[in-house]
């Protein structure tokens, strides 16, 4: 099982970067001024700390991302990568299968950090990932509604059949996991992103980051 996108993942990344092979063309056009994304130009590479997982302890690697420029506007909004979720250092897959484990399940945010039978921790051995960490990501998550919608409305018009909108109606959150409503919202929320995030990888190739995070990113 792996915890984070690997060393291998963003070399591999970061060598498409360098010949150019990154391109704007799987982003939607322009929010603002609705020019196709095909259009973009290479504004900048802005380096990057990410934090992966390997062999239970966290790791800091440095990946530039690719920054595209809108011709008609100006606008420039940051490609992510499949292992990158904005505004995060830690990598997708560690932050998607730490919110799963604990949102997918009746763990308690202690047993959610537990994987084969320990806690990723640090080099330094001093700390540990922490159940607030967790808590966190399920926060972020659940606050990318503006993405969720478009990516289920991806999702109904590539296959009009989905049941994806039943099921996340039908499912609730287990109530030991939740004091507030606002709490529960935010659960609901977080679960609904994630099980978007699966069918949206299985219909398009891509993680909705990768597709969408142009929404949530143009600065
Ligand atoms: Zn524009």
């Amino acid at each position: 099982m792996t915890l984070s996108a690997t060393i291998e993942e963003i070399k591999a990344y970061q060598k498409e970067m360098e010949k150019g092979e990154v391109k704007p063309d799987s982003l939607p056009p322009c929010p603002r001024c609705h020019v196709e994304s095909n259009h973009f130009k290479i504004h900048a590479y802005r380096e990057r700390r990410f934090l992966i997982i390997i062999k239970m302890l966290v790791q800091t690697i440095h990946c530039p991302l690719t920054r595209f420029a809108c011709p008609g506007c100006g606008k420039t909004v940051t490609f992510y990568p499949d292992f990158a979720i904005p505004h995060k250092h830690y990598t997708r897959k560690t932050i998607m299968h730490f919110a799963e484990s604990y949102v997918g399940s009746d763990a308690t945010y202690e047993k959610a950090l537990v994987c084969e039978k320990s806690v990723p921790g640090y080099p330094d051995g001093q700390k540990t990932l922490d159940s607030s960490t967790i808590h966190r990501w399920v926060t972020t998550l659940s606050r990318m509604s503006n993405t969720l919608r478009k990516a289920l409305s991806m999702i109904s018009q590539e296959s009009p059949k989905t049941t994806i909108f039943r099921d996340l109606a039908q499912w609730i959150v287990p109530p030991g996991k939740y004091r507030g409503e606002d709490r529960r919202v935010r659960l609901h929320n977080c679960f609904q992103l994630l099980a978007t995030e699966a069918l949206f990888k299985i219909l398009f190739g891509l993680s909705i980051f990768t597709k969408l995070a142009i929404n949530c990113a143009f600065t």
